[in-house]
């Protein structure tokens, strides 16, 4: 696969620990300095998580499947997130700053 989450200048890639702990909108690029944040691809994977983990809630709740399940099933979604996440998810650049009066 394909890794998406690079950037798109020096394509050094974005580590997981920076796309996951780091709590800001654009992300600093390691390599050359290059403002970025999360394309459609991580949107979009972003809400299929979240629909998925309510699902799974939502299961447990109507008891549909048992507890220890819905969290084996959470725990498995988070982690196939964290893997698969930056191969899904596309960078894009910060937009320039309309500095015209
Ligand atoms: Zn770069």
């Amino acid at each position: 696969m394909h890794y998406k989450a690079s950037c798109p200048n020096c394509g050094k890639k974005i580590s997981r620990r920076f796309i996951f702990c780091e709590p800001t909108i654009y992300h600093r690029c390691r390599g050359c300095g290059t403002r970025m944040r999360m394309g459609l691809g991580g949107w979009v994977a972003t809400v299929v998580v979240l629909a998925l983990a309510i699902g799974c809630h939502v299961l447990c709740r109507n008891r549909v499947i048992s507890a220890p399940a819905a969290i084996i099933l959470l725990l498995v979604l988070l982690a196939s997130n964290i893997w698969l996440f930056p191969y899904i998810s596309s960078v894009q650049l910060e937009q320039p700053k309309d500095t015209a009066p």
